[in-house]
């Protein structure tokens, strides 16, 4: 069965756009053309993934995005204004699970939503394995042992705790704020680059060691943690 978007978009030439190349890529496409609508048609069960704007009559994108978090997990992409930042880091720390930013070309957009959906079906198994795994990168959860092939890689606590929670959402934006919260603790009161600082730990003992770019910077937003093929 074709898996369904909803498209919340009042500007209706980007709505009939977005709802012909969806159903040309073969998704079912459902529009709502304000926030208030979009929030009810989102908390439907067939929505499979939800495309926000974030400037919308009624309810904003982000007040949309924060109720629908409150009840659902259903992935979902913004659409953010050109050069916005501040806007990106508020929608992932909504729980935004990526963005893409207008004017957008159709193929970046259609590969983020096989990502989010991928994601989306592989995430819910990922909860009761213990290991993580990205290529031949092996994190163990039971043993909080780190291999790289058959070598052990020696990571400090903090240094395994942020490369476990990124590897968990691998491929999701992470903002220095979410990493903060998430890795050091909401009694954590210093200095947000901290997290710079150990992203680079990371790198020197994993990307760098052994020629990889596991972990990408998203310049003014945060980290990403990636799989490339
Ligand atoms: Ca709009």
């Amino acid at each position: 069965m074709a898996e369904k978007i909803l498209v919340v978009e009042d500007e209706s030439k980007i709505a009939r756009f977005l709802e012909l190349e969806l159903k040309h890529e073969g998704y079912e496409v459902e529009l709502a053309f304000d926030g208030r609508d979009g929030l009810e048609k989102a908390l439907k069960d067939d929505i499979a993934l939800v495309i926000l704007d974030l400037m919308l009559p009624m309810l904003s994108g982000i007040e949309v995005l924060r109720r629908i978090r409150k009840t659902s997990d259903v992935p979902v992409i913004l659409l953010t204004a050109k050069d916005d930042v501040s806007d990106k880091v508020v929608g992932l720390d909504s729980g935004a699970n990526d963005y893409v930013t207008k004017p957008f070309a159709i193929e970046e957009l259609l590969a983020r939503i096989r990502v989010a959906l991928k994601r989306n079906g592989s995430g819910r198994r990922k909860a009761e394995e213990e290991v993580l795994t990205a290529g031949e990168l092996v994190l163990n959860k039971t043993s909080h042992k780190v291999t790289y092939g058959d070598e052990e890689i020696p990571l400090s606590k903090k240094e395994y705790d942020l490369l476990e929670y990124m590897m968990e959402n691998s491929g999701i934006v992470l903002t220095r704020e979410k990493l903060i919260e998430k890795v050091w603790g909401y009694e954590y009161y210093g200095d947000t680059n901290v997290t710079d600082v150990y992203i680079r730990y990371l790198r020197a003992k994993i990307d760098q060691k052994y020629n990889r770019s596991y972990i990408r910077t998203v310049r003014g937003v945060g980290y990403i943690f990636e799989e490339k093929d």
